[in-house]
């Protein structure tokens, strides 16, 4: 789900609830952040002075954007730096969910999901392309357990959120017939993409924030500024850390349960951090939770409560294998990130009020535990 600036009038209940899910993921970034300041508000800009290098300061910057709160966290000698390199990388973001957004119809996205069952090629955008490419590799490696054809089925669980009950099973049955990752035709050389079947809608919310969040990291390291971190949601790149500091210190998210393990904290540089969970948009029903991640396989809401965290080199990867490896599953998804390389992850699954934390082996000897400042 990628939110949109525009709102028409079939659109406006989802607006709605993006803006809600906006205040639930900043609420939870109080919870996931720990960056020694509090949780920023829209717009609001923060400057500090570090210890370790008194030239540099530290400014903050947040602005809703994709239907979520972004923050940027940067080191700069003066002001107008700062200011300069973070509104070039909302503009990148702002510029990348009028591509990507399902929301919009005018997306370049909507615009090819239009074209579905026509068989007509569609040359795609440098940015479409790479998100997409990267969709289909992750796809084909899942067994289609990560798909971006999923759009159909999302939005029968979006409306089933809104009516709270479950999708109609006839309807399901005509969005699974529009469901498939084989049904997305790429070529390579050609850099375009045909839909082959009727009906079907491309969700890229499972991927292109990391990638956005990827970008606008780029856009401030492109402007001289290497200490920084670029969040969207509960998801995140880092770049170098913060003056005479190792790394970002970061507080993973927990559930809230009898046995929940001692709060984790980590510290990260260079590499992204992106959550998937359904701690924050789910529908409940005769106490059964279905979460806001479907199994395209099954066309369900995920009913296995589970927060998924995954570390990477860039958070287009982070964020979509966390989703990956919350559909999969503990065991086959640390699989995945044993066989995916430079990635580690965490996965927390609460069977009945118990918490169950599994981790990659990598992950402790990586991103040891630290202790809150
Ligand atoms: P969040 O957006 O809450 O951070 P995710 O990154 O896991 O969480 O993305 C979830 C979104 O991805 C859903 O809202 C939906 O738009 C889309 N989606 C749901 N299930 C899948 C799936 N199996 N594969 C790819 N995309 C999915
Ligand atoms: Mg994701």
């Amino acid at each position: 789900m990628l939110g949109a600036p525009k709102c028409t009038a079939t659109r406006f209940l989802e607006c709605i609830r993006a803006t809600d899910s906006t205040k639930l993921w900043h609420a939870a970034l109080c919870l996931i952040l720990s960056l020694g300041v509090g949780c920023a508000t829209a717009q609001r800009e923060i400057a500090d002075k570090p210890a370790g290098d008194p030239s540099l300061t530290r400014f903050e910057f947040s602005q809703p954007q994709m239907g979520l709160p972004f923050r940027i966290v940067l080191y700069a000698r003066d002001r107008a730096s700062a200011e300069a390199a973070a509104n070039a990388a909302f503009a990148r973001i702002a510029e990348l969910n009028g591509i990507l957004s399902d929301y919009d119809s005018d997306s370049e996205l909507s615009r090819l999901s239009q074209t579905s069952g026509t068989g007509q090629e569609v040359i795609l955008s440098a940015d479409l392309w790479k998100v997409l490419n990267r969709a289909q590799a992750l796809a084909k490696k899942t067994q289609g357990a990560f798909d971006v054809t999923v759009g159909p089925v999302v939005n029968l669980w979006r409306k089933a959120r809104r009516e709270q009950r479950l999708p109609d099973p006839p309807r399901m049955a005509e969005a699974r017939a529009a469901v498939g990752f084989e049904k997305l035709q790429l070529n390579q050389r050609r850099r375009s993409a045909r839909l082959l079947a009727p009906k079907m809608r491309l969700d890229v919310g499972a991927i292109a924030k990391g990638y956005a969040i990827d970008e606008a990291l780029a856009v401030i390291q492109a402007h001289s500024l290497s200490r920084a971190l670029v969040t969207g949601g509960g998801d995140m790149a880092a770049g170098d850390p913060p003056p005479g500091q190792p790394g970002w210190r970061i507080t993973l998210a927990a559930f809230d349960a009898t046995n929940a393990p001692p709060t984790r904290f980590v510290q990260i540089a260079r590499v992204a951090l992106a959550t998937s969970g359904d701690a924050f948009q789910r529908l409940e029903i005769d106490g059964k939770r279905y979460s806001h991640i479907v199994d395209p396989r099954t066309g369900l809401g995920l009913t296995d409560h589970s927060l998924v965290t995954v570390i990477a080199r860039d958070c287009i990867t982070a964020d979509s294998l966390a989703t990956a490896v919350s559909v999969l599953g503990p065991e086959p998804g640390l699989k995945l990130i044993s066989a995916t390389s430079g990635t580690d992850v965490r996965v927390v699954i609460r069977p009945e009020n118990l918490v169950v934390v599994h981790e990659s082996p990598g992950f402790s000897r990586h991103y040891p535990s630290v202790t809150e400042p």
